[in-house]
């Protein structure tokens, strides 16, 4: 069953995350079976990037989707892995062209150093026309070369946008897909106190605090094969057995990360309506219904001329989307 352990170390300013997605991660290669599957690499980029967002999201306290999108300048030109609050996740990856089983990831997502890590915070509760949070970099390290492990950009994203030493440990393969998050703490006590001053000793003890380089040195240990093998039990006292852990209540089930599509017929219609009427009605004239599939589930929704004229009438009546239907 797909899990996520929580975990701090006692009187330190460290904690940890584990997440192993069995069930919610084979559920997305099955949803893309019809559609041939996924080349062994993508498959283990799109199920490290399903582990780091799931991490992600669950390190937040954010009332809205976290959407991790790597924009590739090679074969693979997009993929996308989607966490809501409730640990419901998505992923899906658009491959045009032939990657190597063996593929690196600068060759599928960053042949001429343009490719882009993209996280995005859409807030459940956004106004219209407000711009949800958007955070960019690049595949590149600070000399330009390029990353080849998905590990290097978010520990890059994660001191850039919160200034805070994040150590990850990602792997995936066709039946599981996993992360270690380790993440120094900001010195919240004396920032109360201080205010400003607390910040700015705060950054600077990136790379310098002697607790977190010790456990992210130990979490750097971890292999690829164990991250994969070993239950969370095992991972952790392995690695930690000299720490002392402090764990909460893994998150499981209905709690913990699942599959789940967000998509729906009416998401389906606005879109249609952002495209045009103009637009609609040619496709509809050249092939009679406007067919619109969802990358991420596989699902088909059909427009036939009827249904399609409705997407374009009383606009304003239609119903504003419920929280099940986002
Ligand atoms: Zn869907």
């Amino acid at each position: 069953m797909s899990e996520l352990h929580k975990f701090m170390f006692e009187g330190l300013p460290v904690r940890g995350m584990l997440v192993r997605l069995t069930g919610a991660w084979t559920d997305i290669l099955q949803r893309r079976e019809q559609a041939g599957g996924y080349p062994a690499a993508v498959q283990e980029l799109l199920g490290e990037m399903t582990a780091a967002a799931t991490l992600m999201q669950a390190n937040i306290k954010f009332n809205g989707a976290l959407v991790m999108q790597i924009m590739g300048d090679g074969p693979v030109k997009l993929a996308v892995a989607e966490v809501q609050p409730d640990l419901s996740l998505r992923a899906t990856a658009t491959v045009l062209g032939e990657v190597a089983a063996d593929a690196p990831l600068s060759h599928m997502v960053n042949v001429n150093n343009t490719g882009r890590c993209a996280i995005t915070l859409d807030p459940k509760d956004r106004q219209p026309g407000q711009q949800p949070y958007q955070g960019v970099v690049p595949l590149f390290g600070d000399r330009h070369e390029k990353l080849e492990k998905l590990s290097e950009v978010i520990e890059h994203y994660m001191l850039q946008s919160e200034q805070l030493d994040t150590r990850l440990v990602l792997a995936a393969n066709d039946k599981v897909a996993a992360g270690l998050l380790i993440q120094r703490l900001p010195l919240q006590g004396e920032a109360n106190l201080a205010g400003a001053g607390a910040v700015a000793r705060d950054e600077d003890q990136i790379g310098l605090n002697e607790d977190y380089n010790r456990i992210a040195i130990l979490a750097a240990s971890l292999k690829r094969e164990e991250l994969l093998e070993l239950d969370a039990e095992t991972i952790l006292r392995r690695l930690f057995w000299e720490e002392d852990l402090r764990r909460f209540e893994p998150l499981v089930g209905d709690e913990g990360p699942r599959f789940a599509c967000t998509c729906s017929r009416e998401r389906v219609s606005g879109m249609l309506r952002s495209l045009g009427r103009d637009e609609i009605e040619s496709i509809i004239a050249e092939q009679g219904q406007v067919e619109v599939g969802c990358d991420f589930c596989g699902a088909q929704y059909r427009f036939d001329p009827v249904d399609a004229a409705q997407v374009f009438l009383q606009p304003h009546t239609q119903p504003p989307a419920t929280p099940n239907l986002q």
